[in-house]
């Protein structure tokens, strides 16, 4: 199958969401390819985020995203990057259908629980950022 890119963001991580969310991830056919919990630094965080560094809510996003650890990880199935994107959801959980992983487990338009990638290209970019040496399937 083809893969997507995800990071459970550290809102989620504090209020016991990994399980959770894991379980969602998994009950939707994707099989979990790798993943690490990782301590983010601003350097990296911006980085990461760097297409969004002119944007007003840039540095309070990068300060979220270094608030505490998050989860990494690869997900492999047919239409990974679409079906993934469905499956978390509107990026404001006030618009996230109900059922949808932000719906469920989102805070606010910032603490939105979960990263999925909007691409292949940057599905490939993001899992060979966090996850060295990792090649394409
Ligand atoms: P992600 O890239 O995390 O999967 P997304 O693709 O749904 O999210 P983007 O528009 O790429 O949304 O924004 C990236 C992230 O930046 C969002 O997930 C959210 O955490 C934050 N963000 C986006 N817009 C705003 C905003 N208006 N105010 C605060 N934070 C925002």
């Amino acid at each position: 199958g083809t893969i997507t890119f995800t990071i459970i963001k550290p809102g989620a991580v504090k209020n016991e969401h990994i399980g959770p969310i894991l379980d969602k991830i998994s009950d939707a056919g994707f099989h979990i390819a790798a993943m690490k919990m990782v301590q983010l630094s601003r350097s990296e965080a911006r980085s990461f985020y760097c297409i969004h560094k002119d944007k007003p809510f840039f540095e309070d996003l990068v300060e979220f995203m270094v608030s505490g650890p998050i989860v990494a990880a690869i997900l492999q199935k047919e239409n990974a990057v679409d079906d993934f994107r469905k499956l978390i959801g509107n990026t404001d959980p006030t618009k996230a259908e109900p059922g949808t992983i932000r719906h469920m487990f989102a805070k606010s338009v910032q603490a939105n629980a979960v990263h999925g990638s909007d691409s292949d290209e940057n599905a490939q970019k993001e899992s060979e950022y966090f996850f060295a040496g990792y090649e394409k399937f």
